[in-house]
């Protein structure tokens, strides 16, 4: 939510996005009637979540900032020190 179309789009949100302003997770919509909106994407596999969070977001079991890494993930094509060299 940082590039020049989605400034757009949050200043036709009508509230603040809150937690969602920063999450990974939101996608900001424009609609062609001149609104826009915004949509969880991790609702779709996280069931605790709304698809269409009610904004300001102030709290979140799924926020995550740009760069956040959850303990045990790996990128593709990344591996962890130590797990070189197979199955010993
Ligand atoms: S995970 Fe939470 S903070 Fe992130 S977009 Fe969804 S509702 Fe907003």
């Amino acid at each position: 939510m940082t590039d020049q179309s989605s400034d757009s789009a949050r200043r036709k949100l009508g509230a603040a996005p809150g937690l969602c302003g920063t999450c990974v997770h939101a996608k900001l919509n424009e609609t062609n009637r001149g609104t826009a909106y915004l949509r969880c994407t991790r609702a779709a596999w996280d069931a605790r979540l709304p698809r269409y969070p009610r904004l300001p977001v102030t709290t979140c079991p799924g926020f995550e900032p740009p760069g956040f890494e959850a303990p045990g993930f790996e990128a593709p094509g990344f591996e962890a020190p130590g797990r070189e060299g197979g199955d010993a």
